[in-house]
């Protein structure tokens, strides 16, 4: 969707439900992670690629800038349909170059890992593909899946390397998303994730390779400003705790934020990871009993990835009533990646959280607003539709905000504005 409108003021008006997610705290905790700050019959007034007002349309009319100056304002008539802020994707892998089709089918023939790996698939196969590819390659893989994004309602992603594992390839790979992203309306924050697997040629080295990220990589990348973040997946078969540790540390001394992946196969301690004030905590499908209530107390956002389990044919998904019950905030995001979870929707993963993690509609969007607004620490500018905030919006064409969740492998989102412009399908 690369054509923009230039109108520096926009209203949006005759939304039937508009899902504001103002008011309370933040992030969402228990049971205000079901407040949405609903409002019928509504409008939205954008100008300065900001929120100037979001309300009922009546009280808005009425404003008297508005009056005098509404030759001057764009109108999109959005028909009674629903308006929420811009969805969040805060957890995605786009550097890639093909898709896992070895994985996928050895899979279905009930295939485990090494087996997978032997017949030439699995995550090395991705590093290898990575390797062969240029940064041009690279970057039009990654627009065009930012831009699969934007056409189901996103425009935030939050987007990691990963399938390098060398120091050239994993800035190539952050290059790759820079230039991408200079190339599409929506926002990207971007991650290193170089200590994603132990590469092949450090097989029994791993404490050889940790040394590389934490000495060569990560500064770099931090030097080059390149990465916001920087990730490690701490589980059976990446890192173990300790190197995970070393990482982050790395990560905050070159004053870049951190976040892991953890929890997905194995249980892990997370005390220890917590003392990095990682921004999220990514899959948790395992976190244990007593950790649950350190997170309760935390700013640490518990990111769950259902798209994954969905994939993989796993029965269980992560207990997302569970944590919300005891106060952790939640975030949801696709794990988009050629491995486990090849979607760019989010609509899909609100679906996923509705019938496999029991969570509510009004529960998943503001998972995938506000709350994934906080695991990328954007909740000053994003994540909901308040005056001052960015005039990022999505609009779905259904009458009532519960059928986001409810319609599945139905993209349903019609329009997108971003920073205050219609982009995309009806420019
Ligand atoms: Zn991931």
């Amino acid at each position: 969707m690369p054509k923009t409108d230039i109108s520096p003021y926009l209203l949006l008006a005759n939304i039937g439900h508009l899902l504001t997610l103002r008011g309370g705290a933040v992030p969402r905790r228990g049971r205000d992670l079901q407040e949405i700050g609903l409002i019928e019959n509504a409008a939205v007034l954008c100008g300065g690629g900001k929120i100037l007002a979001a309300g009922p349309q009546r009280e808005l009319l009425r404003d008297p800038w508005l009056r005098t100056n509404r030759r001057k304002v764009k109108e999109l008539d959005c028909r009674g349909c629903v308006v929420t802020p811009g969805l969040i994707d805060c957890h995605t892998h786009p550097v890639f170059a093909e898709p896992r089709l070895v994985d996928f089918e050895k899979r279905i023939g009930g295939a485990g890992y090494e087996e997978i790996a032997a017949a030439g698939g699995g995550i090395r196969s991705s590093v290898a593909a990575v390797r062969r590819s240029s940064r041009g390659e690279l970057s039009k893989k990654v627009l065009a899946a930012l831009n699969a994004m934007l056409e189901q309602g996103t425009s935030v992603v939050e987007a990691k390397s990963g399938y390098g594992l060398t120091m050239e390839d994993e800035i190539k790979s952050l290059e790759a998303i820079r230039d991408a992203s200079r190339q599409w309306p929506g926002e990207v924050v971007s991650t290193l994730l170089a200590a994603h697997v132990v590469p092949q040629e450090y097989a029994g080295k791993a404490d050889d390779y940790v040394k590389k990220v934490c000495d060569e990589m990560v500064p770099l990348a931090a030097r080059k400003k390149l990465a916001q973040y920087v990730d490690v997946f701490c589980d059976r078969g990446a890192f173990t705790q300790e190197q995970s540790e070393k990482i982050l540390a790395a990560a905050r001394k070159h004053g870049l934020g951190t976040r892991v992946h953890v929890c997905q196969f194995t249980a892990a301690k997370l005390a220890p990871l917590l003392e990095h004030r990682p921004a999220s905590l990514d899959h948790m499908d395992c976190v244990q009993p007593e950790d649950i209530s350190l997170l309760a107390r935390g700013e640490t956002v518990a990111v769950l990835l259902p798209g994954a389990n969905y994939f993989l044919g796993h029965r269980e998904f992560p207990d997302a009533r569970r944590l919300i019950e005891a106060g952790v905030p939640v975030a949801l995001a696709t794990d988009y990646n050629p491995g486990t979870s090849p979607t760019p929707s989010m609509p899909f993963v609100l679906s996923l959280a509705c019938t496999h993690m029991k969570m509510t509609p009004a529960e998943a969007i503001a998972a995938a607003t506000i709350n994934a607004a906080c695991a990328l620490r954007l909740q000053e500018r994003k994540g909901s539709l308040e005056a001052g905030k960015d005039a990022d919006l999505a609009v779905f064409d259904v009458k009532d905000y519960r059928e986001i969740a409810y319609w599945f492998a139905w993209d349903r989102c019609v329009e997108m504005v971003v920073a205050g412009r219609v982009v995309g399908k009806n420019a």
